[in-house]
């Protein structure tokens, strides 16, 4: 049976999740008479960005906020009207903890607090300035290789929290180059880390260094697909089975149905756009590697004994078993009912998958077991096991690979752009970034140090 030809465009954008609605939504901008339209393989849109309520209790099934630092996120907060209802947590003012030996402890915000804190013994600090000695080495390397390297073995359990933290990673696989890829080119440039971090804070003269705040609104983070989602041409439950390149157009196919576009713009995680891409040109290796956390909500009256904070992260050497926490009613009010104590518990990430296969009572248990060597916690009032079919794509060794891939198909395609979850970067902020470059036609790659925060 042939396919029906159910729609012409001239843009087609294939993912109705936040990368694909931000491409819309600067296409139109840049464009407002343009001829486009967006395809969902779900029946909604907005992707991993989804917000669960119950009972007065407020969570989220993916992202919990962003960081107010950069400037394509912030334009879309104002063209979408949502600052009113933007809820701000300074990085400044919740500390964040670590759980070392058993114990939470607080933890210095960045790098350089780090050194000055006595988190670390002098002789490991010692070590951290050999880095200002060791040669620059571009091969690729594994983050714990490189950092071990550099900066020696004590700083791990530092580097494993906020890789926890950002990717749910294993810092043993995720790649020094697509993690960091402006220390990177800093430390080829200045030869060492360190002085590439000097370099670039002496550039930043005279500019206010404010630590960051982190970004949520009022109704949780879905506000903000559902404002990008408005006013759009959406068409939900068409999943992109295969894409063919027709006479200079595309034509984009899903079951029985087909739909013929002159310009194509793929706006999926790494992961699920490699099968689609795959058939057009060879890729180097089999698609990227995820990790899968699932949220436990966990609610608790006021005698719960929560250190104020944004919540806590655990190195896999302390071998606990979650991955983290985040104190949600710290960071945000109204998660909660007044006085209550809301906690959002990180379980499972690409050391743990197996976690994910246990029963709701298992994980509450477990969870409960664990959290409570850490916290003075009573039982819960409030317990409900969220389970997002989203996983976080992990630039792992050979994601290089992967990129030279996508430029090659940019280069043999024209007329197809391709952006979205885990190409250069995995954060909100790193998403919306490409999603405007790409939609305004612009170079991809920025190669500056970003901020580590712990
Ligand atoms: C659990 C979790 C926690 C996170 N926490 C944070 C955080 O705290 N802060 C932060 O900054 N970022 C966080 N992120 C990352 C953030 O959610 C992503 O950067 C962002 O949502 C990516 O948007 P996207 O549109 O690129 O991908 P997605 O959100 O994955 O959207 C892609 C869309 O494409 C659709 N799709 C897939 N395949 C097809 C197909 N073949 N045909 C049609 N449609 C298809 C999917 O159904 C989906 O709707 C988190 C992510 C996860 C999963």
């Amino acid at each position: 049976m042939n396919p029906d030809l159910v729609a012409k465009t001239d843009l087609l954008i294939v993912g109705g999740g936040l990368s694909g609605l931000a491409i819309a939504h600067w296409a139109l901008k840049k464009e407002p008479t343009l001829d486009y339209l967006v395809v969902e393989g779900q029946g909604r849109s907005g992707g991993a960005v989804q917000s669960f309520k119950k009972d007065g209790y407020q969570g989220e099934w993916g992202p919990h906020g962003f960081l107010d630092n950069k400037p394509a996120t912030l334009e879309l907060l104002e063209d979408l009207d949502l600052w009113p209802e933007v809820q701000k947590a300074p990085l400044k003012e919740f500390g964040r903890y670590l759980c070392l030996k058993g114990r939470l402890c607080l933890v210095p915000q960045s790098p350089p607090t780090l050194i000055k804190s006595d988190l670390l013994s002098w002789w490991a600090k010692l070590r951290v300035l050999g880095d200002l000695f060791i040669k620059a080495d571009s091969s690729e390397q594994s983050v714990s290789q490189w950092a071990q390297r550099r900066f020696g073995p004590q700083v791990l359990p530092f580097i494993d929290a906020a890789l926890i933290g950002t990717y749910a990673g294993d810092l043993n696989r995720l790649s020094i180059d697509a993690v960091m890829p402006g220390l990177r080119a800093g430390e080829a440039r200045y030869g060492s880390a360190i002085k590439a971090v000097v370099a670039q804070m002496r550039a930043s003269k005279g500019q206010p260094r404010n630590l960051p705040q982190m970004i949520s609104f009022k109704e949780g983070m879905e506000r903000l697909v559902e404002q990008l989602a408005q006013g759009k041409k959406i068409r939900l439950n068409f999943q992109v089975e295969q894409l063919i390149y027709k006479e200079g157009g595309w034509l984009v196919k899903s079951g029985d149905q087909i739909i013929e576009a002159k310009r194509l713009v793929l706006a999926l995680p790494i992961h699920q756009a490699h099968p689609l891409l795959a058939p057009l040109l060879a890729p180097p290796g089999p698609a990227p590697a995820t990790a899968q956390i699932y949220n436990l909500l966990l609610g608790f009256g006021p005698e719960a004994k929560i250190p104020y904070g944004f919540g806590y992260l655990a190195p896999a050497k302390e071998n606990r078993f979650a991955l983290g926490s985040l104190f949600s009613s710290h960071m945000f009010v109204g998660r909660v009912q007044e006085g209550g104590h809301l906690l959002e518990v990180l379980i499972g990430g690409r050391r743990s998958p197996e976690k994910l296969e246990l029963s709701d009572a298992e994980l509450i248990e477990k969870t409960l077991a664990d959290l409570k060597g850490l916290i003075e916690l009573p039982n819960p009032q409030f317990v409900k096991v969220l389970r997002p079919q989203s996983a976080i794509p992990q630039p792992e060794l050979g994601h290089k690979a992967l990129i030279d891939w996508r430029d090659r198909l940019l280069k043999a395609y024209p007329n197809l752009e391709i952006c979205g979850f885990g190409w250069d970067g995995i954060g909100i902020n790193e998403v919306v970034q490409l999603a405007k470059k790409t939609a305004l036609g612009l170079k991809i790659s920025e190669n500056q140090i970003k901020g580590v925060y712990l």
